[in-house]
């Protein structure tokens, strides 16, 4: 490593980088075909209030990629998340995956139709985008990344890892997307694994995997100088989810698996490190990349609360 190098690794401070997709609890069942979600009363405001208040407990703070769907009907939890510092992502308006939307046109009104729901909401400036089910390779990868760019985006969070390897980065990198622009892309943490790299980073597989694996590729990620990206769903932490019958077996082991035990197992991860959001992280590390005299002082893009 070059004196350069390291000086850019050490610019920036150990922190990891903790995101919601925030979306209604039904939404897996709605993509199903799955019907009778719509007997229960809304809960998602409630079990998003609850995780802000662990949040605030524990002074962390995080990215949540909102549906515009779920702004418009809970919009005095997104200006909560806004108000204690979380940063406020687009998960798309509708929560189609990108396949269903069919073209780049409609994922482009997708996008600003959520986009404009959330900035109104929010009152601030909406930066990422993550993919309905981590969808964006449904699409031209570069296409897409070039509509986020011209929206005003900063990054996207869609890519989810390839469980084989391969050659794709797993850490957050910037993307040339010609004409001398450049995006940002944050994929979602693996674990090496003989060879594999485990999806460890969140949803059914924090579930499903032990905690101690969780821990050891955090720990993992700090002995690199990077941060890992862990993803979780507000349903993934709602022990007292409606049970929703139909769809395939698997389906419903997945979606209930561990359940019970999610809220400790994060409750633990908030305890013992330091999280903070993705664009105060990219903030932080676009700093770091420019030469010393031309840096902002740590405490303007501070990633700490
Ligand atoms: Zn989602």
């Amino acid at each position: 490593m070059s004196v350069g190098e390291d000086n850019k690794v050490r610019c920036i401070r150990q922190t990891h980088l903790l995101t919601f997709d925030v979306e209604h609890w039904y939404e897996g069942f709605r993509y199903r075909g799955i019907d009778g979600w719509q007997a229960f009363p809304p809960r998602d405001d409630q079990t998003v209030e609850r995780l802000l208040n662990k949040m605030s407990e524990t002074g962390q703070r995080s990215t949540m990629f909102f549906t515009g769907r779920y702004a418009e009907e809970f919009p005095h939890v997104v200006r909560r998340a806004a108000r204690e510092g979380h940063e406020v992502a687009s998960h798309s308006y509708s929560h189609r995956v990108l396949s269903r939307m069919g073209s780049i046109e409609a994922f482009r009104e997708d996008l600003s139709r959520s986009v404009g729901v959330l900035e109104d909401t929010a009152g601030c400036k909406v930066k990422g985008y993550r993919a309905p089910k981590w969808s964006i390779s449904d699409m031209n990868y570069l296409e897409v990344l070039n509509v986020l760019y011209e929206a005003g985006l900063e990054y996207d969070s869609s890519v989810f890892p390839n469980l084989l390897g391969g050659s794709s980065a797993v850490f957050p990198h910037q993307v040339d997307l010609g004409n001398g622009t450049k995006i940002w892309e944050v994929p979602a943490t693996t674990c090496p694994f003989f060879g594999l790299r485990l999806p460890v980073g969140g949803g059914l597989y924090f579930r499903l995997f032990p905690s101690w694996l969780m821990r050891k590729t955090l720990s993992s990620c700090q002995s690199n100088s990077q941060p890992s990206m862990i993803y979780l769903h507000p349903y993934d932490l709602d022990a007292s989810c409606p049970h929703l019958p139909g769809g395939n077996p698997m389906f419903q082991w997945l979606r209930y698996y561990g359940i019970n035990e999610t809220r400790d197992r994060l409750g633990v991860l908030l305890q013992h490190y330091k999280f903070c959001t993705v664009l105060e992280y990219l903030r932080e590390k676009e700093n770091c990349l420019l030469k010393p005299t031309e840096r902002i002082s740590n405490d303007q893009s501070s990633c700490s609360s």
